[in-house]
């Protein structure tokens, strides 16, 4: 029983006053043990992905892949955590309107293999982002208030090419005890939300 996360709502602006306020204590400067653990599962040997980092903040996972030679795509709301991204990974990048929204501006390092949508995630689409073989889902479902969840997972859903793998981090506590983000999410949800 999620308690009374269910009716939880953290707005978009309460994040971005998080970041203004550097209460960011979700970011990871070292990157994530699971990713490094359960990389394999996610490329599957292939080579050239193109990988999907939803909710990205400033993950520096997202340089990882790249550095592999992957294509990462990210959205983030806030712009400082994109810009301190690739300022803080000494990338240099460039700013674009993205076309068919509005005012969404996608951050792209300047080699071309990261691109960072500054939007929310609800304002993507595949007809905008294309399809993705590989996502990295930490810190975003739970992250999504959980009146959203069934919107994101099948948003995601769309944006997966039939062969992609899906790398999921969840918390699981006693949802009584904490309000969240991050949110509470069993594996049974999980498994109603993607099937
Ligand atoms: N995945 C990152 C960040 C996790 S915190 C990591 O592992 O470090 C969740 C992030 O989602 C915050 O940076 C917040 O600003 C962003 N966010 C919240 N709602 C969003 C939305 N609707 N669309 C895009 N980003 C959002």
């Amino acid at each position: 029983d999620a308690g009374a996360q269910k009716e939880r709502v953290v707005t978009e602006e309460e994040w971005l006053q998080k970041w203004e306020a550097g209460k960011t204590g979700f970011h990871k400067e070292q990157g994530h043990p699971l990713l490094q653990k359960y990389l394999d599962i996610l490329l599957n040997g292939r080579r050239g992905l193109r990988i999907f980092f939803p909710l990205c903040g400033k993950a520096v996972e997202m340089k990882w892949l790249a550095d592999m030679g992957h294509r990462v795509v990210g959205v983030e709301i806030s712009e400082q955590a994109l810009k301190e991204f690739f300022t803080q990974n000494g990338l240099p990048y460039r700013e674009e309107p993205v076309p068919g929204t509005v005012g969404a501006k996608v951050l792209q390092s300047m080699s071309g293999n990261i691109s960072l949508y500054c939007c929310s995630i609800y304002d993507l689409s595949s007809a905008i982002v294309g399809k993705f073989d590989g996502v990295w889902d930490r810190g975003a479902l739970v992250a999504v208030n959980p009146c959203d969840r069934q919107r994101y997972a099948s948003l995601m859903i769309s944006l997966m090419e039939k062969s992609s793998s899906y790398l999921l981090v969840t918390v699981l506590y006693d949802p009584n005890k904490h309000k969240g983000p991050p949110f509470y999410v069993p594996e049974s949800e999980v498994k109603s939300l993607f099937g």
